[in-house]
């Protein structure tokens, strides 16, 4: 009985989620999760106090969030991450951490546009539980770990095994281009052009493997560069978008002299 109710539950659920596949968690618990995981987060990473900084970045987050999202989200600034795509950390129900480096190495408010959508697109798809709800991960920590911001970066610093299995990986680089796709239609509703953030991902993630990389949790380059290429211009403009350049300003204001050297890009 219990377990057809679980399958019910897990049919309603799946109905209602904007992305595919199924999940076990509740919105509520989804929330939880993440508090929990964000909390933790924290505690490994160089936060910034930037009011300044920070309302920027919100408002620019702000207006890439659906206006049917579930979820509040929560923004903050962190010190340099010098992993590849400098791709924000995003967690269960909100939380998003965005790296300095990001910031300093957008050329233009719609790169840096692209990257949040991205990360939003993830939480709204709701990977991390979905992860968790398929058993893919070996513990309820891992979670974060799925989303690429630095999925190998953040595993490296931690000395984390990984915690994915080979097999899965297929999963996960699927989950890489639903949040391209989900992330440049946020984009576009806000006025933001897709084809930035495909200029962004053409500079930042390193060149295709040839033969590709089995053990890779991204998706070949080329296959996203052309995939956000094709989506159409945003209708109108975005309206009242913050300056990059005030933010670049205000990064290298508030950050420690080792993030304000110019971001280590692809290599
Ligand atoms: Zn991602």
């Amino acid at each position: 009985m219990r377990a057809i109710t679980l399958f019910l539950l897990a049919l309603t659920l799946h109905a209602q989620d904007p992305g595919r596949g199924v999940n076990f968690y509740s919105y509520e618990k989804e929330k939880a999760l993440g508090a929990q995981l964000a909390a933790e987060y924290r505690r490994g990473a160089t936060v910034i106090d930037s009011p300044e900084l920070l309302r920027r970045i919100d408002a620019l987050g702000a207006a890439l969030v659906p206006a049917s999202s579930h979820f509040t989200y929560t923004f903050a600034l962190v010190a340099a991450d010098d992993t590849a795509l400098h791709e924000p950390v995003a967690l269960p129900g909100g939380y998003i951490f965005v790296p300095s480096a990001l910031i300093l190495a957008a050329r233009d408010i719609d790169e840096l546009a692209g990257m949040m959508a991205h990360a939003i697109a993830h939480v709204e798809a709701r990977h991390g539980t979905k992860a968790a709800t398929k058993g893919e991960l070996a513990n309820q920590a891992a979670v974060p770990l799925v989303f690429m911001g630095g999925w190998t970066g953040y595993a490296v610093r931690q000395n984390a095994a990984l915690t994915v299995p080979l097999g899965r990986l297929q999963s996960v680089r699927a989950w890489e281009l639903d949040a391209d796709s989900l992330g440049a239609r946020l984009m576009a509703a806000a006025g933001y052009a897709p084809a930035r953030l495909a200029d962004y991902i053409a500079r930042t993630q390193p060149a295709d493997a040839d033969p590709p990389d089995a053990r890779s949790p991204l998706p070949p380059r080329a296959a996203r560069v052309s995939a956000l290429r094709a989506l159409p211009a945003p209708a109108a403009p975005p309206a009242n978008p913050p300056s990059l350049a005030e933010m670049q300003d205000l990064a290298r204001r508030v950050l420690p002299d080792a993030a304000k050297a110019p971001p280590r890009l692809a290599r």
